[in-house]
């Protein structure tokens, strides 16, 4: 099918270049022009602007690193809301339900379909298609699209609520960070007390305390110092500040999410918003007085 596609970064590049091999006539857009080029040369067509986009195409999907950015791809100036054929908008970014409330209702004035599709599954889960999509909104126009999402990864259709994706997608990434932060301070207490590190991963991944962060991100970016697993703190954070205030607009207050978010501001007032996710250890280090791995 004609797919639009707006935001080519870490996610949004390998979700185009799986679209466009398996056959998906693709327009694209990024403000960055080299990523745009790199994918214009795998056979994809550069549009302008999201307009321009939206001009070319029915399906229009996106994946961008703030609900600021989707808002402003969506309904701003220049945006999908003016484009002359689209009818639907597919976010695959993670937004927060109440921005993809607000996102709908303000393209549903145009009949344009809004579509939450956030996705979880990391760099690694979108270069080989393996991703977890959750898809709200609905179910006729979740059909249309199917096939296309089917390529990105394994498909669930949440339900036809907007933002009920995002709800499932925030449950899911808070979670994630729990594990990071989480694993990071067990894998200091070993190592403060003279554990080797690598051991201590092997033995968590052989028993109950395996999780993403022992399984994957500590092999990968931690032990070897190279904190390149390829997910932003700044988008961490993101999504950690967004679970909390869905919680609190379900009259909800939950310890555990409380503490992984304050972890989490130390983290991004510490390493910074550009730094990746997995430094989330090095502040829990600092005060530990212990590196984690770095040496054989
Ligand atoms: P990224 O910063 O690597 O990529 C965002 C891209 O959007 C960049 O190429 C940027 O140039 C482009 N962009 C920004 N503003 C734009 C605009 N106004 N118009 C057009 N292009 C614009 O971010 P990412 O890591 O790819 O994440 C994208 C989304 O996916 C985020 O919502 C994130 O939370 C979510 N996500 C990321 C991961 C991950 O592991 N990186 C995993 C799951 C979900």
């Amino acid at each position: 099918m004609d797919i639009g596609f707006i935001g080519l970064g870490n996610m949004g590049f390998p979700m185009a270049r799986r679209l466009t091999e398996a056959g998906h006539r693709l327009v694209a857009f990024d403000t960055r022009k080299e990523v745009l080029d790199t994918l214009v040369a795998r056979g994809a067509t550069a549009a302008s602007s999201p307009k321009d986009v939206a001009d070319q195409v029915e399906t229009v999907m996106a994946s961008l690193p703030s609900l600021q950015a989707s808002l402003e791809v969506a309904t701003g100036a220049n945006g999908v809301i003016d484009g002359k054929r689209v009818k639907r908008f597919v976010d695959l970014s993670t937004v927060g339900s109440q921005m993809a409330v607000k996102i709908h209702s303000l393209l549903a004035r145009r009949d344009i379909v809004q579509i939450d599709s956030p996705v979880s599954g990391g760099v690694g889960g979108a270069e080989k298609g393996t991703l977890a999509v959750m898809v709200s909104g609905p179910r006729g126009e979740f059909e249309t699209i199917r096939t296309a999402l089917d390529v990105i990864g394994k498909v669930f259709f949440i339900g036809d609520k907007p933002g009920a994706a995002q709800t499932m997608k925030l449950a899911n990434n808070l979670l994630s960070a729990t594990a990071i932060v989480a694993t990071s301070e067990a894998m200091v207490m070993g190592v403060k007390a003279g554990l080797d590190p690598a051991v201590m991963i092997d033995v968590i991944n052989a028993g109950s305390g395996m999780n993403t962060a022992s399984r994957d991100k500590f092999p990968r970016s931690v032990l070897p110092r190279s904190f390149d697993f390829g997910f932003a703190t700044g988008l961490m954070v993101k999504d950690v500040r967004l679970a909390l205030e869905e919680m609190k607009q379900l009259g909800l207050s939950m310890e555990v999410a409380d503490a992984v978010g304050r972890l989490w501001e130390t983290v991004i007032g510490e390493e910074g918003a550009a730094s990746d996710f997995t430094a989330a250890i090095k502040p829990i280090e600092r005060r530990a007085g212990v590196i984690v791995g770095g040496k054989k």
